[in-house]
């Protein structure tokens, strides 16, 4: 018997995690990137994301989020990449929020370093932000920030360093799984594998459209805005954070390149029909709930942004992806929809598909990821 050949369509976020994760047990991994690698298109650009582990989205990710994290950090000793900053996050909202309930939950079941913080002691301490009496403010001492593009760069390379191939610029047209093989159509040639993942993103559906109900992809708006106190906005003085707001829950990270803030929309701007067709320009109306957070929960920027990028990222219906063998077929996987949280998850996302594609199962518990919970009357059949 030959060695296991698996291809990886899609080489975003978790699809870079995968390959190097496939290319450390010796499969043979192929990775086919419609686009160039860490490209800007979906969910990869816009220079940070939030590593948290007092986690809003429910305390069940912990586990797999400090394997993430350990991973990260692994990544970075096998490239000599700094790709996470673990210089604390900021959970805040209303007590009696359930987002606020499942950080509480996450930070004592799971024995996360933490400190629970009132709106008079966080004013104190974090002066740039302006707190309300309702809230209660949540310093997770796990979190941080991370680097996309540096990330989704190193993992690729770092695969192909262990013997992975890339395929860059190549759009796969086509999976249809055979017998005693997986047959991918890419840019007109065909190719066999054992297995193949389909990490492909807001792109998810074209391969599983039996999903389209459940998975959208949607845009993303990512905003920087300017301030002449830039000193009290690094790493050192200004964890990231996540603050659930009346109106739009905002989120926000450190200056990393050192001249202006990034404060976001955890909201999204709407759905998009075809991601290929993403439209990237942004009206000043569509802006004015997030200047308007920045206006009201800051107290030295000037809510008017310096710097604008628009992305998307698949989004379920429950806000959970979807992680596991398609329905009905012994040789096709999926993982998708992230719905806005699953930068921070790439790593272990990466391991779960190798433990799946290499051992047929995973110690992590994603019985609730299972694409079957959309989908039990509507199976992929062909
Ligand atoms: C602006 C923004 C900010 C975010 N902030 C955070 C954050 O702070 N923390 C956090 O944890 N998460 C965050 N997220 C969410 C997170 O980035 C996403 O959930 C995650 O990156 C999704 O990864 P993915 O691999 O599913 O998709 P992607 O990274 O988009 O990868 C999919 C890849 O598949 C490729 N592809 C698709 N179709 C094909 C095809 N036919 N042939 C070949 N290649 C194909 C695409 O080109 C793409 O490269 C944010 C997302 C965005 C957009």
């Amino acid at each position: 018997m030959g060695k296991q050949r698996v291809a990886v369509i899609g080489v975003g976020s978790v699809g870079s995690m995968t390959l190097w994760q496939l290319a450390k047990r010796g499969i043979e991994v192929v990775g086919f990137e419609q686009f160039g690698i860490a490209h800007d298109r979906s969910a990869v650009g816009g220079e940070s994301r939030m590593f948290r582990t007092a986690y809003m989205e429910g305390a069940d990710y912990v586990p797999l989020l400090k394997k993430s994290r350990e991973l990260y950090k692994q990544l970075e000793s096998e490239t000599g990449q700094d790709l996470l900053n673990l210089n604390g996050g900021l959970m805040i909202g209303p007590e009696d929020s359930y987002k606020m309930k499942n950080v509480v939950k996450s930070v004592i079941d799971f024995d996360i370093g933490h400190e629970i913080l009132d709106s008079t002691q966080a004013t104190h301490r974090y002066p740039q932000h302006k707190f309300f009496d309702n809230e209660i403010i949540v310093l997770d001492k796990e979190a941080g920030a991370i680097r996309p593009e540096l990330a989704v760069f190193s993992a690729a390379e770092r695969a192909e360093a262990l013997g992975a191939t890339i395929h860059r610029h190549t759009e796969v047209d086509n999976i249809r799984e055979l017998d005693d093989k997986v047959q991918v159509t890419a840019n007109g040639q065909v190719y066999d594998f054992d297995q193949v993942i389909i990490t492909a993103g807001p792109w998810t559906t074209k391969f599983y459209p039996q999903l389209k109900n459940h998975l959208t992809p949607r845009k993303i708006v990512m905003t920087w805005y300017p301030t002449h106190q830039l000193e009290n906005y690094k790493p050192e003085k200004f964890p990231v954070f996540g603050r659930i707001c009346e109106g739009i829950s905002i989120f926000g990270v450190p200056t990393l390149e050192g001249s202006m803030v990034k404060i976001g929309s955890i909201d999204t701007f709407g759905d998009i029909e075809d991601p290929s067709l993403l439209h990237r320009d942004i009206s000043l109306s569509e802006l004015k709930g997030i200047n308007g957070a920045v206006a009201k929960y800051f107290t030295e920027l000037k809510p008017d942004p310096v710097r604008i990028s628009v992305h998307m990222d698949g989004y379920t219906t429950d806000e959970h992806p979807v992680v596991g063998a398609v329905p009905n077929l012994n040789r096709t996987y999926i993982m998708g929809g992230y719905s806005g949280h699953g930068f921070k998850l790439a790593p272990v996302m990466g391991k779960i598909a190798a433990d799946l594609l290499v051992d047929g199962k995973t110690d992590f518990s994603i019985d609730h990821f299972n694409p079957n919970r959309f989908s039990q009357s509507q199976i992929l059949s062909n």
